[in-house]
Order: C-alpha cells, then structure tokens, then sequence
C-alpha cells in the first residue's frame, strides 16, 4: 500500500537509484517512515553483465524475507568453479564443500524487479525511471533540507525531504555532489559479449583464467547462454586493439580453459560491450543529511564478486542507520563512515592478495601495476 501520491512535496527519505542497494533500503525503511525509490533509466535495458551471488548471501535474503521467492524465480545454481590462477594447472573447487551450498548465476534484471517489488509492497512510492533534474541540500533549510526536482514520465516531480540515501551505484551522483573524492583503484575494464551455452562444459560452472594482459572470466546464466567477458586496464594497447566481439572471442579461443566455450562455430549473441570494472571508494560514506549504500559506497573489482551481496547487506545496515539519525543519534553517520573505511580498506588488502598470487608474468603492464599496489608484507610474504 502506498503511503502518499506522486504529487506529495514532503518525504522522509529519498533513495536515489532503485538497483540492488537502493530497492534494500527502500524495502527496511519503508514500514517506518515516508520514503521514495526513484531509479534512473529503465534498468537493464539489454541483457546484464552476468553476475552470481555468493552462498553466503542466502542470510541477506532470509533477512529480508525474500528467501523463498528468490529460490523460485529461475537463478541458475553454481556448482563448480574452476580457476587457473598462479598456476598452468587448474584448480576446482566444488559448493558441495562450501558450508553455504552453492551460489546462483543470477537472472539480474528478475533479481532487481524482486528487490524493487518488495519495496514497493511494504510502502515505499516507487518513480521509475525518472531523471534527477536538480537536487540541492540547504543544512539550515529546516525539517526538509534536500529539494529535489525529477522528470518522471508522469511529468515534473518536485520533492522536499529529510534524507537522502545515494544507491546510484557508480555514479554517486549525491557523494560527488556532497563534495567527497572518489578514489579508482586502477583502469580495469570488462570487455564481455554472450554465446549459445553448450554440452562441452557442465551446467552450473564458472571460469576464470589469469592472462598476460588481464584475466577472464565465464559462466553459464540462466535461459541457455554464456557469458565471455575479459578484464582489462583500459588504457592499455591489447584493450584498445579488442574492438567487436570476435576480436574478443579469436582472444579467448587462445586461452586454456575460457577457449573450452568458444569453439570455432561459436557465435556472439550481441556486439561487444564494454564496462568500468575498477574499484572505487569515495573519501566520505555519509555526511550531513545523506548516506552511501552497494556501489556509490564501495564498488569492488569483479575479481571478489561481492558487489551484489555487498549492496544488499548495506542497503539493509545503512536503513538502521538512517533511522538512527533521523531519530537523533548524532554518532549513527560518522560511525557508518568508519565502517565502510574499514570495510574499504579489508577489499584492498583481500584483492592484493589474490593479485599477488599470480606471478607467472611479472614483466606485464597489467600484473606490474597490481604487484606496486601490495601492502606492506604481502610481497615478501609470496618470497
Ligand atoms: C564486469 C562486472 C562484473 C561484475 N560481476 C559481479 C558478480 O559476479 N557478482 C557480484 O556480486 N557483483 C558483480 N559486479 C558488481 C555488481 O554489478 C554491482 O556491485 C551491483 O550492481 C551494485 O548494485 P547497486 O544497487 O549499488 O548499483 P547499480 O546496480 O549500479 O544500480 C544503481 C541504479 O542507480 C540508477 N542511477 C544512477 N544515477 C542515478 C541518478 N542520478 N538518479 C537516479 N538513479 C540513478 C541506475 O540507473 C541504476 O538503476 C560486477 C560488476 C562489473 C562491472
């Protein structure tokens, strides 16, 4: 049930960005106070990327209460994960050993429209798309600091409210205007198109290969097809000489294990797409009336596959936070800060690691660059 009409001036919470992180947080405040989910464009317009979802977050989704809906809208499980990482000889690792079961190669687009459906049903007004046209936080402006205007395909919408949640993923539209730093962690780029899936690997398994000039990554998605994506630096040459998808498929035919999708007769399914794959964090995760959730607070480099269970822990901690705020603890938002830097600063040292367990091309612009970016002690602990 809705709590007011798209004509009403006055909010307690705008969500701005109705993906993963947003729709989670819209959904945990909407019981409690007057909040709005406004996304972007039409979300997902072509086919996405082809993410999975970690096991662990099946305690997200139960949390939620979205546990058994999830299991029944078609996620494909993943089963195996094999990898050739540090090593000419390939790694499996199987989810019958994993404690949490198996993850899911996710249907993206039926994932975010079950996490925006749930906001909508526990009361949160849902505008989407709609486009930001103005947005303006005035600290002394009273109860309603934030103005926002947005055209809506209903027309022009003009709100007041109390908060903002920024949940624009990448963008942070609302920490770029609150005038904090986005930090990017290096160039990385996915280059990615999609083939027929076939009987050549078994169902429900992911790839991933480290290469000279990058590493990639593949998986079988839910409705019969596979996704090729190789992650690169963008700036350099072998990135830029990658131009249509059979450049990228004759690419990934001269790989080990990724090659085993490509077989000659192999045809990509749409031209190649490409995505910024880096990791970013912003210097502040709130400030004064507003807060960062998923990707505008922490985008992770797809190598930790933790984006998406990312989004939707925050979306639901950052909702605790902001009632916290907003029913006057003065500490809520400078603790949520402290929080992501440490969760910001737990990625860094996790995914140099995982870099630095590659070491099989050390004179390669794109394993030179990771290996400068070790801590202290994570280069000589590999000696
Ligand atoms: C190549 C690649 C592979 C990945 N693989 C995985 C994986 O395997 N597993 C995983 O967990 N994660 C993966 N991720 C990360 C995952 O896609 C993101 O972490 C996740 O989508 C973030 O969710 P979000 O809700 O924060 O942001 P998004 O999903 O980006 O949603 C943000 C929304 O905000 C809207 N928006 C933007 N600007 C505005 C504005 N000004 N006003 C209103 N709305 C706006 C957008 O239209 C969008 O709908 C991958 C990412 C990449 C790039």
């Amino acid at each position: 049930m809705q709590k007011f009409g798209p004509t009403a001036q006055e909010l307690d919470v705008l969500v701005l960005g109705a993906g993963p992180a947003g729709a989670t947080a819209a959904a945990c405040l909407a019981p409690h106070c007057r909040v709005a989910l406004v996304g972007g464009r039409a979300v997902h317009a072509g086919p996405a990327i082809g993410e999975s979802l970690p096991a662990s977050a099946r305690t997200a989704l139960a949390d939620l209460g979205v546990w058994q809906i999830f299991q029944s809208e078609g996620h494909l499980p993943a089963w195996t994960r094999q990898s050739l990482w540090g090593s000419d000889q390939p790694s499996m690792q199987d989810a019958i050993f994993d404690p949490h079961g198996h993850g899911w190669h996710l249907d993206r687009p039926r994932f975010d429209a079950m996490l925006r459906t749930l906001a909508r049903e526990r009361g949160a007004h849902l505008t989407h798309p709609a486009e930001v046209r103005r947005l303006h936080c005035a600290p002394e402006g009273g109860r309603y600091p934030w103005h926002c205007e947005m055209k809506t395909a209903d027309g022009p919408w003009m709100v007041r409210c109390r908060f903002v949640v920024d949940a624009t993923g990448r963008s942070a539209r609302v920490v770029r205007q609150a005038g904090a730093q986005l930090q990017r962690q290096d160039r990385l780029v996915c280059l990615h198109t999609w083939v027929q899936g076939g009987a050549d690997v078994p169902a429900g398994s992911t790839l991933i290969e480290a290469a000279a000039d990058g590493w990639w990554y593949s998986a079988d998605l839910p409705g019969g097809t596979r996704v090729i994506a190789w992650h690169g630096d963008g700036d350099l040459a072998s990135v830029q000489g990658c131009r249509t998808a059979g450049d990228l498929l004759e690419r990934a035919r001269r790989t080990q294990l990724i090659g085993r999708h490509c077989p000659p007769a192999a045809q990509a399914l749409v031209p190649l797409r490409a995505a910024p794959a880096n990791g970013q964090w912003p210097s502040q995760a709130a400030g004064s009336h507003w807060l960062a959730v998923g990707d505008a607070s922490l985008a992770f480099d797809p190598l930790a596959s933790q984006g998406l269970l990312h989004g939707l822990v925050t979306g639901q901690m950052g909702a605790l936070v902001v009632r916290e705020h907003l029913g006057g603890n003065m500490q809520a938002l400078p603790a949520w800060n402290r929080q992501l830097q440490e969760v910001a600063q737990a990625y860094r040292d996790n995914r140099a690691r995982y870099y630095a367990m590659e070491q099989r091309w050390p004179n390669e612009p794109f394993w030179q660059r990771r290996s400068a970016q070790q801590p202290a002690g994570v280069a000589s602990a590999m000696h």
